[in-house]
């Protein structure tokens, strides 16, 4: 089975990542959601709310599952018997972060490949982090979240935070 490690903060989700996701289901038996759980970065939404709302965009998809992970991703991959790790590729600073990432990976596991499928060009100035200012700022965050999410419950998750 072709199982491809999907890793990354998604806090939070956006159309950028479920395209990517939908589009590796073709090349892919499974797709793990990968959720790393660093205590180092500081993120605006809780994993567990992450991990929710990743289960409701991809709820109609059986090759996807979502799960949470702390430690090297390569020990993930290994534990979870997956032979690819799957990211997205949006610009050249991208590529240099991502060469980095990718080759340090492949010399601690040389069994398991970095495979980068090339951004939509609608979404290649889209991430995560333009999400979180829109929502801090009252930004109309739309048409850059899933359609299964509510722009709502970004919002509450944000107030919640501020507040706790
Ligand atoms: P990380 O903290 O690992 O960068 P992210 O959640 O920001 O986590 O990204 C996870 C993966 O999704 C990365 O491979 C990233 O390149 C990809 N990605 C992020 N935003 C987009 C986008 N707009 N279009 C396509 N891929 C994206």
């Amino acid at each position: 089975m072709r199982i491809a490690v999907f890793p990354g903060s998604f806090d939070p989700v956006t159309i950028g990542h479920e395209s990517i996701v939908l589009r590796a289901t073709s090349l892919f038996d499974k797709v793990v959601i990968a959720i790393g759980d660093n205590a180092q970065k500081s993120t605006m939404f809780s994993v567990e709310v992450r991990r929710q709302w990743l289960e409701l965009v991809f709820m109609e998809v059986p090759k996807v599952e979502v799960t949470v992970y702390y430690g090297l991703t390569v020990d993930f991959c290994r534990d979870l018997g997956a032979s690819f790790i799957l990211r997205g590729l949006r610009t050249s600073a991208d590529f240099e972060f991502e060469r980095s990432i990718g080759q340090i990976n492949k010399k601690l596991d040389d069994s398991i490949e970095t495979v980068f499928l090339l951004t939509k060009p609608d979404h290649s100035a889209l991430n995560s982090s333009i999400v979180r200012d829109l929502v801090r700022f009252k930004g109309d965050i739309r048409s850059f979240i899933p359609d299964a999410l509510q722009p709502e419950w970004l919002i509450n998750e944000f107030n919640k935070g501020r507040v706790g």
